[in-house]
């Protein structure tokens, strides 16, 4: 099967290079993607081009109208968007529907445009002057996402860029097509015209592409920093307004007070969850004094019991595979090292199907802040675990790391949380909440290498994001109706 690109509402197959994609689970091809080149770039930016000039004048309540009958329709196909998530991302089916309800959650956000895009005024600011600011569209929008939600991070973009009267071109993770052509479709269906979401597939040459074009306003990306970093820098070099979120290495602090049975759910999901594929995954444990012990022992015993399966067959499946031989590897390589550096291998789960991408969990102890797997993202089920004799130096060493995202602690003090809700130098925190990624009306905030620009994506946000501000000051004198005898 070959995934098409979606411009100007038809589905096109170009005449180029195709790439894989993979059921995950299985390690078979399940579809070729084309990688796109700058002539189809071109075609997309025509299309939102045209677009552009009715959607950005239709009425806001009727734009609005179209995001209610999309989410209804999201809401209708839910477990098939789960199904086609889990099929080419691996993830088990129950993160699967979580991905889609999270993306869901924007598009009732969106929903709500009227509202989140009024302007303010403010009557008399002088003598018969009033002031009153509009918010609007900028024009063409384009969102480049990651492999790791295919369906959540390209629903933080596309449906509030919309709503506030924006064409869209999406470039999808090209190991993940295939839901980001079915949320289209979907689109479609509810009433969106032709051209305001294209979708454009490829790989480094789209995105190059997309960051030069002069007929587009802004770029959203989530990725890796490494991208992120390059994304940001290419495209403000051509003018354009940014915003990119990239990866990450995120904390999990237990103190000895943590209430244990909720604190270990907690802690599971957050660093295996989604085979670890999650920028909001939780890579480091700390178990703060005398919890150490106590943590390694309760995960170790915890992690025997995960049942690593093909998630495309076993609904019950706790862990499912990373993405591609290649991460796999890079993975197996960061655990197999790990003892050459000093540090310990707890637990390395070696119970899980032979085809596919598997990687058994991993728990590796008494890992040190100048260790290598310490400093850097892993994206996959690998938890180090750090001894830190105190709360003051445990947030002392997560604020070495260059990241910025996400960071938590389990406890049952209030002054503890409030500490490390203060001091942590990074944008999310959870306070016995293993994976602290905010709901759609707040905004994804990301900090220091984690994030680059100024305006994150989701939530309000993400409104200012894809509006711009105009101020209108109007004089009026009222003796002129007056002189005229009305
Ligand atoms: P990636 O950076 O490899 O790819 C992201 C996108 O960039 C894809 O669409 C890809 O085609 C494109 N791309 C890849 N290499 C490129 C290059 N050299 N030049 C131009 N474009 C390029 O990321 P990924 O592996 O798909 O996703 C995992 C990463 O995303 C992790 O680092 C994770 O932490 C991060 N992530 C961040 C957030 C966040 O909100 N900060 C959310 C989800 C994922």
């Amino acid at each position: 099967m070959i995934v098409p690109n979606y411009i100007a509402g038809k589905w096109i197959e170009p005449e180029t290079e195709f790439g894989n994609v993979y059921n995950p689970s299985r390690g078979e091809r399940i579809a070729r993607v084309p990688l796109s080149g700058g002539a189809d770039v071109d075609a997309a930016v025509q299309a939102a081009f045209k677009a552009f000039e009715t959607w950005s004048k239709t009425p806001v309540p009727q734009r609005a109208a179209v995001l209610f009958r999309y989410k209804q329709l999201l809401d209708q196909h839910a477990e098939e968007l789960a199904r086609t998530v889990t099929e080419e991302n691996g993830k088990t089916i129950e993160e699967a529907r979580g991905d889609v309800r999270r993306g869901i959650e924007v598009v009732d956000f969106a929903c709500g445009i009227a509202h989140l895009a009024k302007g303010e005024s403010l009557p008399q600011i002088a003598d018969h002057i009033d002031a009153v600011t509009m918010r609007e569209p900028l024009g063409i929008c384009a969102g480049i996402t990651p492999f790791n939600f295919p369906a959540m991070v390209p629903l933080w973009m596309f449906p509030i860029a919309i709503a506030c009267g924006n064409a869209f071109i999406l470039k999808p993770s090209e190991k993940v097509p295939l839901t980001a052509n079915r949320l289209a479709a979907l689109f479609t269906e509810a009433g969106l015209p032709e051209g305001v979401l294209n979708i454009v597939h490829g790989a480094r040459e789209v995105v190059d592409t997309l960051c030069a074009h002069p007929g587009i306003a802004a770029v959203s990306f989530i990725g890796s920093s490494r991208v992120a970093e390059h994304v940001y820098t290419l495209a403000c070099s051509h003018g354009k307004r940014v915003q990119a979120g990239g990866g990450a290495k995120n904390a999990l602090l237990v103190m000895p007070d943590a209430e244990p049975e909720s604190t270990l759910r907690a802690v599971l999901g957050a660093a295996y969850g989604c085979a670890g594929q999650r920028c909001m995954a939780g890579s480091v444990l700390m178990g703060v004094g005398a919890a150490a012990d106590e943590w390694r022992e309760r995960m170790t015993a915890a992690l025997a019991r995960l049942k690593v399966d093909d998630t495309s067959a076993n609904d019950a499946a706790d862990m499912g595979p990373v993405i591609d031989p290649a991460a796999q590897e890079r993975i197996n390589r960061v655990i197999a090292t790990a003892p050459d550096k000093g540090a310990e291998i707890a637990y390395r789960g070696d119970n899980h199907p032979d085809r596919g991408f598997f990687v058994g969990p991993a728990l590796i102890d008494r890992v040190k802040p100048e260790m290598q797997i310490f400093q850097e993202e892993i994206f996959g089920p690998v938890l180090s675990m750090l001894r830190p004799k105190t709360l003051d130096e445990a947030i002392a060493t997560m604020n070495q790391l260059s990241f910025g995202n996400g960071a938590s602690i389990f406890t049952s003090s209030g002054a503890a949380a409030r500490q490390f809700t203060r001091e942590m130098q990074c944008g999310m925190i959870g306070v016995n909440v293993g994976v602290p990624a905010p709901m759609a009306p707040f905004p994804f905030s990301g900090w220091n290498k984690s994030f680059f620009g100024d305006l994150h994506v989701q939530g309000t946000e993400g409104v200012l994001f894809y509006t711009r501000q105009r101020v209108v000051l109007s004089r009026w004198d009222e003796t002129y109706v007056r002189q005229q005898g009305w």
